[in-house]
């Protein structure tokens, strides 16, 4: 990193940053200052590995050079703050530290102090990970974050945001913040609510997502918004989630799809090329509706093969009831062929109990063998079937076919996610570019099965494409898009509805009436009525994507104070009971217990 640290006014306490003593520096005398990362003690000499941001240098503390400091130089422990003088000297041969970007230099110790001591460390600062638990990590955070991986991913999404705002500046956009104490902005989770103290028994919303503010501006005629927007969900624990997370959020007016997508395809490539990552223009563009069927999900990873096959029509009429039945009652089987693969029973066993997490009711393996299955039901089925299968499936001798029947978006749901599961551990993904896809033409509504009702796919201001038949929300098709790099969605946005007559109609189809829509989004159904452009958006979830470049799994990784999994923070003990007083301000009292139906 020595060449990109920041600019040095030198001081009392360092002219040089550690990752700069480099060759040009030999014979010259240099102050710096830092953590003490390491202490070695030999023959009399103490070994310093000194860190700051820039990276490390080595310290020799040497009873002809040091004079008064040496001792000092014993006293040192790992993480105490320390600054140090002395003469920049290139390392003997046998010395040279390869590991080390200044390892060939070191700075013999003229006068050093300590400027801050530090209690031993709950755990290494040194290597990253080094078998510390999560809740040790987050708990002492500014230790973790002093470790060099964490301080390179910190920068790392810092170069990401400034490169994201440095583009949309250029491209006439502005950046506008939007409130957080607000009402609900409805993204399909519940909201966190604030009560108020002035207006007692009312509560702010924070913003799901800055969604019906950016619309607003658009109204306002900002023409070009944009906003690295905190936003907040109170969402079910599921890996990986952090209940406040940060968007690009960005809003257009007078575009269609094409114009969103042909700007975000600029905005990306310029992105992902400055971080290093190729990505040719147009990116690929699949719709939902072929998603779904090729690889079971909205989010497909596109760099592999392995697609989801539809076996119903060589079934159909098949003596084999566990598929017969679904089949008669309108129910698909699917399958995938993984390719030739050997694998023990154990392993096998262990798929079926993978694919039941998902949600399948079973899930059947067989083996191409002698242009027929191998596999415990093959006997169930004929020969001719056997073929079929192989057939539609393209396998050949000692290919494994996974096979499901349910429902067809089931059954292809739960082989789509297995073939993501399986990806890494089959190393089924090829060496070669990576893969930026848009997924288009999505449905407006899903009808959830257990009750009936029609919810919106993305959020209730996408507007359809073309005219949308109240009656048959199933069929609406929304202006909408999502953009998926290498299996993972990146953002989602949508042109949005700017007449109030069509976003009355879609809250109807929501279930919610006009009344309610009134009091819930009045604000916004005026503005419409006073000259709202035609317009639409994105919003990219940062920190996925900084954390996907910097090379982690855990979104975690790159927020520099993120919630645990269960959505606590260990560092500050939040989220924290209040005492009585503050309750009663704002007008309410605890029961100190999660309610029974949550
Ligand atoms: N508000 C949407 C979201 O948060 C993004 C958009 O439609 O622009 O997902």
């Amino acid at each position: 990193m020595s060449e990109d640290a920041p600019f040095l006014k030198p001081n009392e306490y360092r002219d040089t940053w550690c990752g700069q003593v480099l060759g040009d520096r030999v014979g010259e005398e240099v102050v710096v200052s830092g953590w003490v990362h390491r202490r070695r003690d030999h023959g009399g000499l103490v070994f310093i590995d000194l860190r700051d941001r820039t990276g490390m240098v080595q310290l020799v503390f040497n009873p002809d050079e040091s004079g008064g400091s040496f001792d000092l130089g014993h006293t040192l422990r790992p993480e105490f703050v320390v600054s140090a003088r002395g003469r920049v000297v290139a390392r003997d041969p046998g010395t040279v530290n390869p590991e080390m970007a200044t390892g060939e230099y070191e700075i013999h110790v003229e006068a050093a102090e300590i400027l801050a001591e530090s209690d031993t460390p709950p755990f290494e600062i040194e290597g990253f990970r080094s078998e510390v638990g999560e809740e040790v990590r987050l708990r002492h955070r500014y230790l973790d974050l002093r470790r060099p991986r964490m301080q390179e991913a910190i920068a790392l999404r810092h170069r990401l945001v400034t490169e994201m705002r440095s583009f949309l500046d250029r491209s006439g956009f502005l950046e506008i913040e939007t409130p957080v104490l607000t009402r609900s902005t409805p993204e399909g989770a519940r909201d966190f609510l604030v009560p108020s103290r002035q207006h007692r028994g009312s509560f702010f919303a924070l913003p799901q997502s800055p969604q019906l503010f950016k619309q607003l501006l658009m109204v306002s005629g900002f023409e070009r918004y944009f906003q690295v927007a905190r936003c907040f969900r109170d969402e079910d624990l599921r890996a990986d989630r952090q209940p406040d997370f940060t968007q690009l959020d960005l809003e257009m007016s007078f575009v269609g799809v094409e114009d969103v997508i042909e700007l975000n395809e600029r905005l990306m490539a310029y992105l992902l090329g400055q971080m290093g990552v190729d990505a040719a223009t147009p990116f690929p563009r699949i719709s939902w509706d072929e998603a779904m069927v090729r690889f079971g999900t909205d989010r497909p990873d596109m760099r592999f093969g392995h697609e989801v096959v539809d076996l119903t029509e060589v079934l159909r009429g098949t003596e084999f009831k566990a598929f017969g039945g679904v089949i008669e009652s309108g129910g698909a089987v699917c399958g995938i062929n993984f390719g030739e693969r050997d694998l023990p029973r154990a392993q096998l066993d262990g798929l079926i109990e993978e694919a039941r997490e998902l949600g399948a009711k079973g899930l059947v393996w067989a083996f191409c063998e002698d242009g027929g299955w191998r596999a415990p039901i093959a006997k169930f089925l004929s020969a001719e079937e056997q073929t079929g299968l192989n057939e539609a499936l393209g396998a050949e001798e000692g290919d494994l076919m996974l096979v499901a029947a349910d429902e067809h978006h089931v059954a292809a749901g739960i082989l789509g996610g297995l073939r993501t599961r399986l990806a890494e551990r089959w190393d089924l993904i090829p060496e070669g570019p990576d893969r930026l896809v848009w997924v288009v033409d999505w449905p407006m509504f899903e009808q959830d099965p257990d009750t009936g009702d029609w919810n919106a796919l993305h959020h209730p201001f996408t507007a359809p494409d073309g005219e949308f038949d109240p009656a048959d929300p199933g069929s609406a098709k929304a202006q909408a898009y999502d953009l998926v790099w290498n299996g993972v969605e990146l953002g989602g946005g949508s042109i949005r509805i700017n007449r109030p007559d069509v976003q009355r109609q879609v809250f109807r189809t929501l279930g919610i009436e006009d009344e309610e829509a009134e009091e819930r989004f009045g604000f916004l159904l005026e503005a419409l009525r006073y000259g709202a452009p035609p317009h639409g958006g994105i919003a990219y979830g940062i920190d996925r994507f900084a954390a996907l470049l910097a090379g982690f799994d855990s979104i975690r990784d790159v927020i520099a104070f993120p919630k645990t999994a269960s959505g606590s923070d260990p560092l500050t003990g939040a989220p924290s009971p209040v005492d009585d007083h503050q309750l009663r301000e704002v007008g309410l009292t605890s029961r100190k217990q999660a309610p029974k139906s949550s």
